[in-house]
């Protein structure tokens, strides 16, 4: 038998043959209102900003940028439907309407998934068979609990909190949608959200599925715009409620600025998720892991397992193995069906991750990235790891948000452990080892909110999902995302 390594299709310089999804199934606004009491309305200030293609750079649409006055007025609409038809409406009744949502959804699931790679550059794979399916997932699920929320807290009764307000981020616009409106309805609430700057258009089209259920008005409002906009929204005095995703930073403004207004409010933040691999490990298939731990939709993922722990021994045949996967990983259009790896979501994230590339280089790490072609337009990052980073540098420490790996190895499972609990974040973990009591042993002292074994980012609406310590606080999906929307009175 030859010793020779296989020779990768790639290395005679085979192509796959480009295969975009079209985008001729659907069409986008020139120009998209505010969403307040069921109808697109014009900005009060009449201000209106560009969302751009990030594989391009070209504009999309034009989208309103909503004032103060505006959210004011979302909120309005969201009390009133609160205060008449919503809360006093039966679970199974509020029920059907998220179960119509959840399945205008799936029917229009090409199209979400289209526009939710355009505007926010992730590759269209995982538009098509993460996101939008998850996202109506959510729908589904939390539909089901409406007219049994007494049975979710026994001896509790469960009582709506009024208006919620509610901020996502860009790395899942639907996605993040979902988690936020779909419990939020359930439970009995009317909601006032705010997408991202730069991802507002499946938020929108959401609003249109929205109306097509046949919702009351004022029951879902979405206003877009900037920061000032999700400020203006988590301290407006009519909200009960804050539920917001996004960074660590403005989480803690946000939770400074609403203490002592006795508003509920949840924070999902950011991450640092070390995936420990074990010498007993299945090598092939950890690899793979780590690639869609960290490389999955451009590490834009705030539970991406943004750090390898390598026991010593496997260290040299991981990495080797890793990098020839990387190899492999094809970087380009978000449309094409063949991308592993999309653009980053905006110019500015590009310099983020730009900026970190240099601080672990001058760290002392070692830097590789992938040899592939990048396009001349638009925003990307090929994979990139470091080797040799120590515990204490950025690259270790700090949340990048891109497709970034940073390797460190250890001896002992306590030094693994250690290491993996050594940053001020703790949402995700992943273990890697052919030992059942390895994993209990290590998923029980991974100080995280989730924690997978032999697998990394798999999600489920039935599954809770939040972080310890600057990863947030309190939990969405499954019950416990139920609990985050009610007061529970005995
Ligand atoms: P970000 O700057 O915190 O933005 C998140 C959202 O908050 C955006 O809609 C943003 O509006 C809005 N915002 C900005 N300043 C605000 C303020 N002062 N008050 C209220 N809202 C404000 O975060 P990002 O950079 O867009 O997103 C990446 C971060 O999100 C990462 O750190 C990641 O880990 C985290 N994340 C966490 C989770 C989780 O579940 N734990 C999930 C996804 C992402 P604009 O976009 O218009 O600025
Ligand atoms: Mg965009």
């Amino acid at each position: 038998m030859s010793t020779e390594p296989t020779k990768l299709a790639f290395d005679d310089g085979w192509q796959y043959a480009p295969a975009p999804e079209s985008t001729d199934h659907f069409s986008i606004d020139e120009q998209y209102g505010l969403f307040i009491n069921g109808e697109f309305v014009a900005p009060e200030e009449g201000r209106y900003f560009e969302t751009i293609n990030p594989a391009t750079e070209d504009t999309i649409s034009s989208v309103a940028l909503a004032s103060k006055a505006d959210v004011d007025r979302a909120v309005k609409a969201a009390r009133k439907a609160y205060n008449g038809k919503w809360s006093k409406m039966s679970g199974a009744d509020r029920g059907k309407y998220i179960f119509r949502i959840a399945r205008i959804l799936q029917e229009r699931a090409r199209e979400f998934a289209t526009v939710e790679s355009l505007d926010g550059g992730k590759p269209i794979r995982e538009s098509r068979d993460i996101d939008i399916p998850l996202a109506a997932a959510h729908f589904f699920y939390y539909a089901g609990w409406a007219d049994k929320l007494e049975y979710a807290f026994p001896g509790r009764t469960p009582a709506s909190l009024g208006v919620a307000g509610q901020v996502i981020p860009w790395n899942f616009p639907l996605l993040m949608a979902a988690w936020k409106i779909a419990p939020a309805l359930a439970c009995g609430n009317t909601v006032v959200l705010k997408p991202a700057e730069t991802t507002p258009l499946t938020a929108l089209k959401l609003a249109e599925v929205i109306r097509d259920a046949g919702l009351p008005p004022g029951v879902v409002n979405i206003v877009t715009g900037a920061g000032e906009t999700g400020a203006a929204i988590v301290n407006h005095p009519d909200v009960n409620k804050v539920a917001f995703t996004g960074s660590t930073e403005v989480g803690r403004l946000i939770q400074r600025s609403i203490a002592g207004t006795g508003k509920k409010y949840t924070l999902e933040l950011g991450g640092k998720a070390a995936n420990v691999i074990f010498a007993d490990a299945a090598i092939d298939q950890a690899v793979e892991g780590i690639v869609n731990g960290i490389f999955f939709n451009q590490g834009h993922v705030c539970c991406a397992g943004s750090r390898l722990l390598v026991q010593e021994s496997v260290a040299d045949e991981v990495i080797s193995k890793l990098k020839e996967r990387m190899e492999t990983l094809i970087v380009g259009d978000p449309l094409d069906k063949n991308t592993d790896i999309g653009a980053i979501n905006s110019a500015s994230q590009l310099e983020t991750i730009q900026s970190y590339l240099k601080v672990g280089q001058d760290e002392g790490a070692v830097m590789y990235q992938s040899s592939c072609n990048v396009p001349d337009r638009g925003y990307w990052c090929r994979p990139t790891i470091f080797t040799g980073a120590s515990q204490s540098n950025r690259i270790v420490q700090e949340e990048i948000f891109g497709p970034v790996l940073a390797i460190q190895t250890f001896r002992t499972l306590e030094e693994g452990l250690t290491k993996a609990n050594n940053t001020p974040y703790g949402l995700s973990g992943g273990v890697w080892t052919d030992k059942g009591a390895k994993i209990f042993k290590m998923t029980q002292k991974i100080r995280a909110g989730v924690v997978w074994a032999n697998t990394f980012n798999k999600f489920d609406p039935t599954s809770p999902f939040g972080g310890y310590k600057e990863s947030g606080v309190g939990r969405e999906g499954g019950l416990h995302g139920l609990d985050a929307y009610l007061k529970l009175e005995v």
